[in-house]
């Protein structure tokens, strides 16, 4: 918004403050940066935020009713660092600059904030990582529900609806429940990439958890708990979110005159928050979005689906504990991509794996391409090398913020594209073929590159040199004034040497000083009349002359005037760029895929992948499976068999700690992400049936930032499962119903056991710790044990972290205790207290509940011993001990021999008194 003086309105301010508060006031809600000079300035409470988030220093200047004006500032060489700083901090930041001439200009310059930097829509270099997109998302609930629906807006809303639309669900309210639906769109501002759908409140958590936007923008008057923490959250105005304007808005926006070529056929408040989204990333980019070409639209049954706990537990990108090392992630273990562009959509692919088998397939046959016979994945890469960040560029290229040198590594990389195409395997490979069809490059785009930018351009338009020479004749004979300069200094300097009689006098230039003519002290006596002194020196003079001045200036009016028009010249280079931008975007893709395919290839040549099968036949059957991270953490990693069947759907898995019973559970689980991701896997072979859904009730972490105890979190986790999870959901359950006691926990783990295998009918891997779970193996067909052996040697315990049938048989608690590094004090406190609750242990037979639950004194069996069958070959010597014949506490037998009625008080006391004597000793 560009800024006249409204002076009435800021009387009493000094005209630049009143064009200043003017701007503000357009911009309440975002810190203004505002130009002055080498500067951008903020004045007030701005000044105050800005000083106390950037530690940066804050000043005055001025006063405002009597008081000075708090102001601070950062030099404009310093913007993108404190940008960055800011949009981190969750800041929106309005870069207001100078748009009039100063020369010309009678009070303040005329200015106009150009854009606004938020979390969801930056697309600079410098802010932006490189290997993660930030996503711009709008969301509008569903509130005709909601009674009077939104406000003002709402009304709005109603006037679209009535007025003859055949919108699907114009059905009105009759059957509207409280909230329906949500309607979602996000922007991925830097790519271009628009997506809408509309998902079920309840999913909302999980897709937030997929796509992590940067920045959420919502309609006023809607519930704040729709933006989790941790993401900006921007309120705009709810007419905004109209779905009939939305329509519109797309309409124009694609020049189409119905949007269901696109699949939008049957949303509504998608659209409406589409609209909401394109006009504020307008809005804040200061310039239509024609970068965004095309809009696809998510039904929610293309992939696989991962819930928002599933994601973090299986550690695709994001180390679970924070300060993990993202190496060891999903995405560290294979991310050798050559470009950013592949990186970020191999992230992609890991989560987004696809439900349909035809994609993965054809990324499979494409992986086994690039290896062939010898690693054809090897040529592709080195081209990859020349390739810059095309999608990025090309963003930058529409928003008209690209930098010089990003073109030059365009023009670099659309001159190897051919090359990746040629360097790809001979064999013929369907999607390798349809990538190399899309690297061909315009013709025309690069004839542009190549006539108009300069051979090495510099960094900033500002410094000229960015338009090659010959493309345009003012600027060559601009140019010419500028570098002929060189020839006349230097006979200048010939002819000044000649007349002074001073054999070193130089003639020279630097930017502050601008030029002129240098003598040393000594030679200072024969400086002729018309040298005017400019600068002194320790060791010299500096000079100028009449003759060098005009000169001067006519070379300086020569350079500026040479950088306005190369200014000019790079608006119309960018303006010739723009048509192939959609071009670019499709180059861009194809280089990613390629990217992300050989490096995929790469992975699975060095560490042994081999191709799964994805067939019809229900089912998840690995051979020989490892962990796709862990697996090359520990020297010696155990492969494993997996295998979960209609006939054997849920195996009980049982075991010691640190026997390996999650890394099983999660390889599982990552083995069959890949799968249908198109990648290889870590396993010998491997077969996957039809797989929806990933669900894992995995560790025990409080939820304390939404203030749910780890119970409550286990719990809502498991719900969520029981009630979503089908017959091809995939899910892990470890450790369920530890949270609570014994009797509670076992309850809880056993009834929820038997949902899964009788009513989800789930795949389900289910480690445990309550020992009487295993029986469920003879009480159902469906259920097996498996468990991880270990032995026990020399008083310690050898994990062997093999899967072998049937229930283990030892937990070595103290075992586990002894090499985590319990003292060995206490570790010997705990084997005798152990002996001596054996020893203690009292008729009751009943079977061990928790494999790790210390028995309570006198009921309890002992607690190494499972008195089942089955016991574990591997398990070494097992210390079983029946609970039946152990002796009975002497101490019951003293009780039962005192006859109260027969004591006198004082014999009762002293009775009493011995009893507690004994009882201390046997403590
Ligand atoms: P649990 O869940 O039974 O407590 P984990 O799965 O956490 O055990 O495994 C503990 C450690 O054992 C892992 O960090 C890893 O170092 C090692 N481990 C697990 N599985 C294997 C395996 N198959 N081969 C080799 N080492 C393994």
């Amino acid at each position: 918004m560009s800024a006249k003086i409204i002076q009435g309105e800021f009387a009493g301010h000094t005209p630049m403050m009143a064009q200043y508060l003017s701007l503000k006031a357009a911009h309440p809600d975002t810190l203004l940066f505002y130009r002055m000079g080498d500067f951008y300035e903020m004045f007030f409470a701005d000044a105050e935020k800005a000083s106390r988030l950037l530690d940066i220093t804050l000043t005055k200047r001025g006063q405002s009713n009597g008081v000075p004006i708090p102001m601070a500032g950062v030099p404009v060489v310093a913007l993108e660092q404190h940008l960055a700083k800011l949009v981190k901090l969750g800041e929106a930041v309005a870069i207001c600059e100078q748009i009039g001439d100063p020369a010309t200009s009678k009070g303040p310059v005329e200015r106009k904030v150009v854009r606004v930097i938020t979390a969801g829509t930056i697309t600079d270099q410098g802010l932006l990582p490189e290997k993660s997109d930030a996503l711009l998302m709008a969301l509008v609930p569903d509130q005709r529900a909601g009674g009077g629906g939104g406000g003002g807006g709402g009304g709005g809303a109603g006037g679209g609806h009535g007025s003859g639309s055949t919108g699907s669900s114009g059905a009105g309210s009759s059957n509207a429940h409280r909230t329906r639906a949500l309607g979602a769109a996000w922007l991925n501002l830097a790519s271009g990439q628009l997506v809408l759908a509309e998902i079920a409140p309840g999913r909302l958590a999980h897709e937030l958890e997929r796509l992590r936007p940067a920045e959420i923008i919502v309609p006023d008057g809607s519930d704040a708990g729709l933006v989790p923490q941790g993401i900006a959250r921007t309120v705009q105005n709810a007419w905004n979110f109209d779905p009939r304007a939305g329509e519109r808005t797309l309409q124009d926006h694609f020049k189409t005159a119905t949007l269901d070529g696109f699949g939008c056929a049957g949303l509504t408040l998608a659209l409406g928050a589409a609209g909401a989204l394109l006009k504020y990333a307008e809005s804040t980019q200061g310039r239509s979005m024609s970068h965004v070409q095309s809009l696809s639209v998510e039904t929610g049954d293309e992939y696989l689906v991962l819930d928002a706990v599933t994601r973090r537990n299986l550690e695709i990108t994001e180390p679970l504990r924070g300060g993990g090392n993202a190496a060891f992630t999903l995405f560290g273990t294979l991310d050798t991509c050559v470009t950013s562009m592949g990186s970020r959509l191999l992230s992609h692919w890991l989560h987004h794996p696809l439900r349909e088998r035809s994609v993965p397939q054809q990324r499979q046959a494409a992986i086994d391409a690039l290896m062939g016979e010898a690693k054809n994945f090897e040529p592709p890469r080195r081209v990859l090398r020349d390739i810059a960040d095309i999608e990025r560029i090309a963003t930058r290229v529409a928003l008209g913020s690209v930098r010089p040198r990003e073109l030059s590594a365009l023009r670099l990389s659309l001159k190897a594209a051919p090359s990746l195409g040629s360097s790809l395997p001979p064999a013929q490979d369907a999607l390798l073929e349809r990538l190399a069809a899309d690297l061909a490059v315009p013709g025309g785009c690069l004839e542009v590159l190549d006539q108009r930018l300069h051979e090495e351009p510099s960094a900033r338009v500002q410094d000229g040199g960015v338009i090659a020479p010959g493309f345009d004749a003012d600027l060559d004979e601009l140019r010419g004034l500028t570098t002929n300069a060189g020839e006349f200094l230097v006979a200048l300097e010939a002819r000044e040497r000649e007349r002074t009689s001073i054999p070193n006098l130089r003639v020279e230039y630097n930017r502050v000083h601008g030029y002129y003519i240098e003598v040393t002290h000594s030679h200072t006596q024969k400086i002729p009349d018309d040298y005017r002194r400019r600068q002194t020196l320790k060791n010299a003079e500096r000079y100028i002359t009449p003759e060098l001045k005009a000169f001067e200036d006519k070379a300086l009016s020569a350079e500026s005037k040479a950088l306005a028009r190369e200014k000019a010249l790079y608006e119309e280079l960018l303006e010739a760029l723009r048509p192939h931008v959609g071009a670019l975007q499709r180059i861009a893709r194809a280089v990613a895929q390629l990217d992300v395919l050989a490096a995929l290839a790469e992975r699975a040549w060095m560490l042994d992948w081999r191709a799964p099968v994805l067939d019809d036949a229900p089912g998840i059957e690995i051979k020989a499976g490892r962990h796709p991270v862990i697996a090359h953490q520990v020297t010696d990693f155990v492969p494993n068999d997996c295998a979960l069947t209609p006939q054997r759907r849920l195996l009980l898995v049982t075991g010691p700690n640190m026997g390996g019973k999650s890394t099983y559970m999660r390889q599982t689980a990552l083995i069959t992400l890949l799968a249908y991701a198109g990648s290889f896997v870590p396993a010998v072979s491997a077969r996957f049936g039809a797989v929806d859904r990933i669900f894992t009730r995995i560790g025990a972490a409080d939820d304390l930032a939404q203030g749910r105890s780890t119970f409550m979190v286990e719990m809502t986790e498991s719900a969520a499962i029981l009630n979503s999870a089908t017959r091809q959901s995939l899910v892990l359950m470890d450790e369920v119903g530890r949270g609570t006691s014994t009797f509670d926990g076992l309850a809880l783990a056993w009834a929820i056991a038997r949902r899964l295998i009788e009513t989800n009918q789930s795949y389900t891997l289910f480690a445990t710790h309550y020992f009487e779970l295993t029986q469920l193996a003879s009480e159902y067909a469906e259920a097996a044990n498996v468990h991880l052996a270990a032995a026990e040697h020399g008083g310690g315990v050898v994990f062997l972290h093999a899967v072998r049938d049937g229930p283990a048989s030892q937990s070595y608690g103290l075992q586990v205790a002894q090499l985590a590094g319990v003292p060995q004090a206490v570790i010997r406190a705990a084997r005798k207290h152990l002996t001596d609750l054996e020893e203690q242990a009292v008729r009751v037979t009943r079977p061990q509940l928790d494999l790790f639950a210390a028995p309570v004194m006198g009921t309890a069996a002992a607690s190494t011993g499972t008195g089942t069958a089955n016991a574990d070959a591997n398990a070494g010597a097992s210390t079983d001990t029946t609970a039946a014949g152990v002796p009975e506490h002497p101490l019951l037998e003293r009780l039962r021999n005192i006859k109260p009625d027969e004591l006198t008080p004082r014999a009762a006391l002293d009775a009493l008194y011995a009893l507690r004597e004994e009882m201390d000793r046997h403590d």
